[in-house]
């Protein structure tokens, strides 16, 4: 079972709690020492995860912060260039292709259909 750090943001008490993947998200989490419910979990330092994984959750956390992206296709474009940054060497060649055209102004639908062979969604 995977154990979560949280912190109590009332109290700054720092506790692990232990959830189910189906009980996070669902179950409430309140402080042991002051009963809040005005708790954040740790993104960085749950246990359970591999290193790719959290570094999925950081650009997860940059995904939450840009609202309307499928709308703004060059936004997207140079959102995904940035995450490429992060994420180093592994990206297929694809990868860039697609940044170009999101940044020329292609809309992801457009795109998926002139690149058939892109495989949208295996690598998520
Ligand atoms: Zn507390």
């Amino acid at each position: 079972m995977p154990t979560y750090d949280y912190v109590c943001l009332a109290c700054r008490q720092r506790f692990d709690v232990f959830l189910t993947y189906s009980e996070y998200g669902v179950k409430k989490v309140t402080c042991p020492l002051c009963g809040s419910l005005d708790v954040k979990r740790r993104l960085n330092r749950v246990r359970v995860l591999k290193s790719d994984e959290s570094r999925m959750e950081n650009m997860a956390d940059d995904f939450a912060g840009l609202d309307g992206l499928e709308d703004d296709p060059q936004a997207l474009g140079s959102m995904m260039r940035r995450m490429g940054s992060q994420m180093g060497t592994d990206l297929p060649a694809e990868f860039n292709d697609v940044v170009d055209r999101l940044e020329s102004g292609q809309s992801p639908e457009e795109i998926e259909s002139a690149l058939p062979d892109l495989g949208v969604g295996d690598d998520e």
